[in-house]
């Protein structure tokens, strides 16, 4: 019946005496294990003054690639179909130069993100990687959402991540790494001739 205690003692159980009933010899043992454990080596961090430094194949919040003060991305969105917990979000915009598209912002919420590392797989510019940092913390909603300013990390900062990405790239290849050409993956469309000639044609 529902709410009736159980007794669970075997018939014949030892008694406890007062001591045991008081926990004291648990108590003791306890700390005598403590006291003789306080010489072995520590395999523990004195975290957060000690930091943690994870390998290069660990995937810590992603961040945004920034190549000589502009990011990377060309804004193709891939990365926020791929993602899985629709953490991303952006609005591109038209710029000069050949890269044509660039986010106008670009956001991460960062308290859906799973760090999957899936926006780091499908980014055809190597624009969006996996950092080392771990330890976030916000105070509110708003705060875990990081926009470009949070975002953008100079690519010499992520060199150990990069390195190791063009690594895992084409491993048929043996030693031999496939070096991400700086003209891939422009598909310009400024650049078209039947284009040039329509801006002709509508300036006469
Ligand atoms: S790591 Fe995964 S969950 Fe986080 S933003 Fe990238 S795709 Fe989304
Ligand atoms: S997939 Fe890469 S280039 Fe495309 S929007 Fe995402 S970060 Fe930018």
């Amino acid at each position: 019946m529902g709410g009736t205690p159980t007794i669970t003692a075997k018939p014949n159980e030892r008694k406890l005496n007062i001591w045991e009933r008081m926990y004291l010899p648990e108590v003791l043992k306890g700390l005598g294990y403590s006291f003789k454990r306080m010489s072995d080596p520590m395999y523990t961090f004195q975290y957060p003054e000690e930091q943690w430094y994870p390998p290069d194949a660990y995937r810590g919040r992603p961040v945004l690639v920034e190549e000589e003060g502009k990011p990377r991305c060309v804004s193709c969105n891939l990365c926020a179909r791929a993602c899985p917990p629709m953490a991303i979000s952006m609005q591109s915009h038209e710029i000069d130069g050949p890269k044509e598209r660039e986010p106008q912002w670009f956001e991460i919420n960062m308290l859906r993100c799973i760090y999957c590392g899936f926006c780091e797989e499908v980014c055809p510019e190597e624009a969006i990687v996996m950092s080392k940092e771990y330890d976030l913390t916000f105070q509110d909603r708003d705060e875990a959402i990081f926009g470009m300013d949070r975002l953008l990390v100079p690519k010499e900062r992520l060199k150990d991540r990069l390195d190791w990405l063009a690594k895992q790239r084409n491993p048929q290849f043996g030693e031999e790494v496939w070096d991400h050409p700086e003209e891939n993956n422009r598909h310009s469309l400024q650049n078209r001739p039947f284009l040039k000639a329509l801006t002709a044609a509508k300036g006469h």
